[in-house]
């Protein structure tokens, strides 16, 4: 019997679907491992996949009826397709009025 490459013993998240962002002009790929939190990140140049780590740049607030209702949930324990869409009702004003600021850098450990 063949043995599997390790990368292919880990649980992707999102069904083994590479999520995708533009950093710094360059597209790159990541996926997480659901069961042991491993990030991997493959440069859309081609350089294979990578580990890495993944931090958070920038928190926007999403739309209200979607804030009510995450607020008084209890986890769902599972991805929700619909939670995906909550996502898109991201809202563009300004976090200042809150004395918060917009784009934020998290320290890296
Ligand atoms: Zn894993």
């Amino acid at each position: 019997m063949e043995r599997r490459h390790p990368l292919q013993t880990h649980s992707w998240a999102d069904d083994d679907i590479s999520q995708q962002v533009t950093q710094d002009g360059e597209i790159i790929f990541y996926r997480r491992c659901a069961r042991c939190g491993r990030d991997f990140m493959r440069p859309d140049s081609g350089t294979g996949w990578h580990a890495a780590y993944v931090g958070v740049v920038r928190i926007e607030p999403l739309a209200d009826s979607v804030t009510r209702q995450w607020v008084t949930e209890d986890c769902p324990g599972r991805l929700l397709t619909n939670d995906c869409r909550s996502r898109t009702t991201r809202q563009n004003r300004s976090l200042r009025e809150n004395g918060g600021r917009r784009h934020m850098t998290v320290k890296r450990c």
